[in-house]
């Protein structure tokens, strides 16, 4: 494949593991020098061994944190071209059960962080001739989910930003769109995984098994075809593909 990103500089927020990690080696394999950010060091210096660039230490949720991470991974690697908002968290409770502490603390990492990146990097994203945000929402984003409420709103609010801001910039080179995933295999579905196996007495195995069989194609999507997504919106050939929020679980798009 040609290296049709050649020098230009994408930056990954919860790059260290999981989906993240797979969007920076897909967009690094595309030529592009990668950033990405995260609160674990280790994990992060794991994918710059394998993609260069940097990994750099930051919480989402602290705004000032964001500022100086983004302006490490600029001196690092020049302007911010691409913004992968990727970082998130997980949880499950019904609803009665779901605390203040835990709503606040959802739509902190899932949505207002998200909000922060995007402005923190919007000047960049704007100069470039293909400035392209992807966010990684989910399934949940699309339709109601019961025993997760606040995960779902988090995800719901993620795409009300990404179509909005597609409509707003819609007539310049910056798009905007967001990939909704089904179960994916990664530690956030293993997580779920323990919970549902703590509060209904199921093995782990079965759990994990029954979340992969909940997605339209009845098993687990593997990181990677998320990441190839991502790298294919990113390349300057997706220009007119803006405001799309892509299903990825084996199923139809919404
Ligand atoms: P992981 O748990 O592997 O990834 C989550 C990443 O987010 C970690 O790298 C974590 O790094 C980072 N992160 C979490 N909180 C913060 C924070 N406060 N500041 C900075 N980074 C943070 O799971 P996935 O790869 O599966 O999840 C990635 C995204 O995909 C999430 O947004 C998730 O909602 C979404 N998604 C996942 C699905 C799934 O089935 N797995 C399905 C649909 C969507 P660290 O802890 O080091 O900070």
């Amino acid at each position: 494949m040609p290296n049709w990103l050649e020098g230009r500089h994408a930056l990954i927020t919860g790059g260290g593991t999981g989906i993240g990690s797979s969007c920076a080696t897909h967009l690094n394999a595309g030529g592009a020098k990668v950033t990405v950010v995260g609160r674990r060091q280790d994990k992060l210096d794991f994918i710059t061994k394998i993609t260069g660039g940097a990994g750099i230490a930051c919480d989402v949720t602290d705004r000032a944190q964001i500022d100086r991470a983004f302006a490490a991974a600029r001196d690092a690697n020049g302007p911010i071209e691409m913004l992968i908002v990727n970082a998130g968290i997980g949880d499950s409770a019904p609803f009665s059960r779901i605390d203040r502490d835990s709503w606040d603390r959802m739509l902190a990492v899932n949505l207002t962080a998200a909000f922060d990146c995007v402005q923190a990097a919007l000047a960049d994203l704007r100069a470039s001739a293909n400035g392209r945000v992807v966010f990684i929402a989910s399934v949940a984003g699309l339709k109601g989910v019961p025993y997760a409420a606040h995960y779902s709103a988090s995800k719901h609010g993620m795409l009300g930003l990404m179509r909005s801001l597609a409509a707003e910039f819609a007539r310049t080179n910056l798009t905007v769109n967001a990939i909704c995933p089904g179960f994916v295999d990664t530690q956030m579905t293993m997580d779920s995984a323990g919970r549902i196996s703590e509060a209904t007495g199921k093995s782990f195995d079965e759990a994990h098994a029954a979340l992969g069989k909940m997605n339209a194609n009845g098993r687990l999507v593997h990181p990677d075809t998320i990441g190839s997504m991502v790298l294919n919106l990113c390349l300057p050939q997706s220009q007119d593909v803006n405001g799309a929020a892509i299903t990825i679980d084996g199923g139809t798009t919404a």
